[in-house]
Protein backbone atom coordinates (compact mmCIF):
# COMPACT_ATOMS: atom_id res chain seq x y z
CA UNK A 1 0.00 0.00 0.00
CA UNK A 2 1.35 3.48 -1.03
CA UNK A 3 3.00 5.26 1.92
CA UNK A 4 0.17 8.35 1.57
CA UNK A 5 -2.58 5.99 1.27
CA UNK A 6 -1.90 3.90 4.58
CA UNK A 7 -1.18 7.29 6.65
CA UNK A 8 -5.23 8.45 5.72
CA UNK A 9 -6.40 4.78 6.24
CA UNK A 10 -4.78 4.94 9.74
CA UNK A 11 -5.93 8.44 10.19
CA UNK A 12 -9.30 6.95 9.48
CA UNK A 13 -8.92 4.56 11.56
CA UNK A 14 -7.77 6.65 14.71
CA UNK A 15 -10.47 9.51 14.19
CA UNK A 16 -13.18 6.68 14.45
CA UNK A 17 -11.83 5.27 17.45
CA UNK A 18 -11.33 8.06 19.06
CA UNK A 19 -15.12 9.21 17.78
CA UNK A 20 -16.53 5.80 19.35
CA UNK A 21 -14.76 7.10 22.46
CA UNK A 22 -16.66 10.01 22.77
CA UNK A 23 -19.35 8.95 21.76
CA UNK A 24 -19.62 6.52 24.56
CA UNK A 25 -18.60 8.84 27.07
CA UNK A 26 -20.93 11.14 26.42
CA UNK A 27 -23.79 8.67 26.40
CA UNK A 28 -22.61 7.30 29.66
CA UNK A 29 -22.43 10.56 31.15
CA UNK A 30 -25.85 11.47 30.15
CA UNK A 31 -26.99 8.09 31.73
CA UNK A 32 -25.32 8.66 34.87
CA UNK A 33 -27.36 9.69 38.47
CA UNK A 34 -30.06 11.39 36.79
CA UNK A 35 -31.46 11.98 40.46
CA UNK A 36 -29.16 14.37 41.43
CA UNK A 37 -29.97 16.86 38.75
CA UNK A 38 -26.08 17.32 37.62
CA UNK A 39 -24.10 15.40 35.06
CA UNK A 40 -20.83 15.37 34.29
CA UNK A 41 -19.36 14.07 31.05
CA UNK A 42 -16.08 13.39 30.78
CA UNK A 43 -14.45 13.87 27.08
CA UNK A 44 -11.32 12.87 25.57
CA UNK A 45 -8.96 15.69 25.16
CA UNK A 46 -11.56 18.50 26.47
CA UNK A 47 -11.95 17.28 29.80
CA UNK A 48 -15.34 16.95 32.14
CA UNK A 49 -18.27 19.40 31.30
CA UNK A 50 -20.62 19.70 33.90
CA UNK A 51 -24.58 20.28 33.62
CA UNK A 52 -26.61 21.35 36.64
CA UNK A 53 -30.19 22.20 36.77
CA UNK A 54 -30.56 25.42 37.53
CA UNK A 55 -34.30 25.38 38.62
CA UNK A 56 -33.23 23.65 41.60
CA UNK A 57 -33.56 25.10 44.84
CA UNK A 58 -30.09 25.98 46.45
CA UNK A 59 -30.05 23.06 49.14
CA UNK A 60 -30.08 20.68 45.92
CA UNK A 61 -28.15 22.68 43.54
CA UNK A 62 -25.28 22.65 46.33
CA UNK A 63 -25.45 19.18 46.77
CA UNK A 64 -25.38 18.49 42.61
CA UNK A 65 -22.27 20.78 42.76
CA UNK A 66 -20.28 19.01 45.43
CA UNK A 67 -20.83 15.37 44.31
CA UNK A 68 -19.74 16.76 40.29
CA UNK A 69 -17.06 18.49 41.42
CA UNK A 70 -15.69 15.11 42.70
CA UNK A 71 -16.97 13.60 39.42
CA UNK A 72 -15.03 16.29 37.91
CA UNK A 73 -11.62 15.14 39.57
CA UNK A 74 -11.80 11.82 38.80
CA UNK A 75 -12.35 13.08 35.07
CA UNK A 76 -9.20 14.99 35.05
CA UNK A 77 -6.80 12.41 37.02
CA UNK A 78 -8.50 9.32 35.26
CA UNK A 79 -8.73 10.65 31.74
CA UNK A 80 -11.81 9.97 29.79
CA UNK A 81 -11.22 5.91 28.92
CA UNK A 82 -10.07 5.14 31.97
CA UNK A 83 -13.25 6.83 33.42
CA UNK A 84 -15.34 4.80 30.91
CA UNK A 85 -13.69 2.14 31.50
CA UNK A 86 -13.93 2.02 35.35
CA UNK A 87 -17.67 2.63 35.10
CA UNK A 88 -18.56 0.05 32.65
CA UNK A 89 -17.63 -2.37 36.00
CA UNK A 90 -20.12 -2.43 38.71
CA UNK A 91 -17.24 -2.51 41.22
CA UNK A 92 -15.43 0.93 39.46
CA UNK A 93 -18.47 2.46 39.20
CA UNK A 94 -19.49 2.21 42.71
CA UNK A 95 -16.38 3.73 43.85
CA UNK A 96 -16.81 6.69 41.84
CA UNK A 97 -20.32 7.04 42.61
CA UNK A 98 -19.25 6.67 46.68
CA UNK A 99 -16.69 9.34 46.84
CA UNK A 100 -18.68 11.45 44.91
CA UNK A 101 -21.99 11.43 46.98
CA UNK A 102 -19.28 11.28 50.18
CA UNK A 103 -18.73 14.82 49.60
CA UNK A 104 -22.51 15.60 49.89
CA UNK A 105 -22.14 14.42 53.37
CA UNK A 106 -20.54 17.73 55.06
CA UNK A 107 -23.64 20.02 53.99
CA UNK A 108 -25.90 17.33 54.88
CA UNK A 109 -24.27 16.31 58.12
CA UNK A 110 -23.95 20.34 58.77
CA UNK A 111 -27.94 20.68 57.88
CA UNK A 112 -28.62 18.71 61.06
CA UNK A 113 -29.58 14.89 59.05
CA UNK A 114 -28.57 12.69 61.65
CA UNK A 115 -25.37 10.61 60.38
CA UNK A 116 -26.88 7.24 60.61
CA UNK A 117 -30.09 7.84 58.41
CA UNK A 118 -27.71 9.57 56.09
CA UNK A 119 -25.24 6.95 55.82
CA UNK A 120 -28.50 4.61 55.21
CA UNK A 121 -29.86 6.44 52.74
CA UNK A 122 -27.02 6.92 50.92
CA UNK A 123 -26.20 3.20 50.88
CA UNK A 124 -29.63 3.27 49.64
CA UNK A 125 -29.02 5.81 46.83
CA UNK A 126 -25.93 4.03 45.80
CA UNK A 127 -27.63 0.69 45.24
CA UNK A 128 -30.25 2.86 43.00
CA UNK A 129 -27.57 4.42 40.88
CA UNK A 130 -25.04 1.45 40.41
CA UNK A 131 -26.87 -1.61 40.58
CA UNK A 132 -28.22 -3.05 36.75
CA UNK A 133 -26.21 -0.13 35.34
CA UNK A 134 -22.88 -1.31 34.98
CA UNK A 135 -21.52 -5.21 34.35
CA UNK A 136 -21.64 -7.24 37.21
CA UNK A 137 -23.59 -7.34 40.73
CA UNK A 138 -23.10 -6.25 44.19
CA UNK A 139 -25.22 -6.56 47.22
CA UNK A 140 -26.30 -3.89 49.75
CA UNK A 141 -23.50 -5.12 52.17
CA UNK A 142 -20.82 -4.64 49.56
CA UNK A 143 -22.12 -0.84 49.05
CA UNK A 144 -22.14 -0.43 52.76
CA UNK A 145 -18.53 -1.75 53.00
CA UNK A 146 -17.36 0.59 50.03
CA UNK A 147 -18.89 3.71 51.04
CA UNK A 148 -17.33 3.18 54.49
CA UNK A 149 -14.52 2.63 52.99
CA UNK A 150 -14.42 6.02 50.71
CA UNK A 151 -16.31 8.02 53.09
CA UNK A 152 -14.48 6.82 56.58
CA UNK A 153 -15.78 9.95 58.36
CA UNK A 154 -19.72 9.48 57.69
CA UNK A 155 -19.09 5.77 58.69
CA UNK A 156 -17.61 6.17 61.93
CA UNK A 157 -19.82 9.06 62.83
CA UNK A 158 -22.63 6.92 61.46
CA UNK A 159 -22.05 4.07 63.80
CA UNK A 160 -21.48 6.24 66.66
CA UNK A 161 -24.95 8.17 66.34
CA UNK A 162 -26.84 4.67 65.68
CA UNK A 163 -29.16 4.37 68.82
CA UNK A 164 -28.86 0.97 70.29
CA UNK A 165 -31.28 -1.28 70.13
CA UNK A 166 -32.90 -2.94 72.72
CA UNK A 167 -32.24 -6.59 73.78
CA UNK A 168 -33.11 -8.89 70.75
CA UNK A 169 -34.52 -6.21 68.53
CA UNK A 170 -33.34 -6.97 65.20
CA UNK A 171 -36.05 -5.99 62.86
CA UNK A 172 -34.82 -3.13 60.14
CA UNK A 173 -36.56 -0.28 59.76
CA UNK A 174 -40.01 -0.07 57.77
CA UNK A 175 -39.43 0.99 54.15
CA UNK A 176 -41.20 3.50 54.38
CA UNK A 177 -39.79 5.44 57.22
CA UNK A 178 -36.67 5.31 54.98
CA UNK A 179 -38.78 7.06 52.51
CA UNK A 180 -39.39 9.68 55.00
CA UNK A 181 -36.51 10.43 55.95
CA UNK A 182 -35.55 10.73 52.02
CA UNK A 183 -38.00 13.20 51.38
CA UNK A 184 -37.15 15.11 54.70
CA UNK A 185 -33.37 15.30 53.23
CA UNK A 186 -34.56 16.20 49.89
CA UNK A 187 -36.54 19.49 51.28
CA UNK A 188 -33.90 20.43 53.39
ZN1 LIG B 1 -22.34 10.59 40.35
Amino acid sequence: MPRAISARVSLLVITGFLGLITAAVVTEGRRSHPELDGSTLCYPFFGPAVQIDGSLPDSLRALAIAHEAVHVQQCLRLGALADFVTRVGVRGRLHLEAQAYCAQTDLELGWGIRADRLFDRLVDELDETVSGRSFGHVTIEQIRLVLSEDCPRLAALATASRPSRPAGFTKEEPQEHRAAQRNQAQVQ
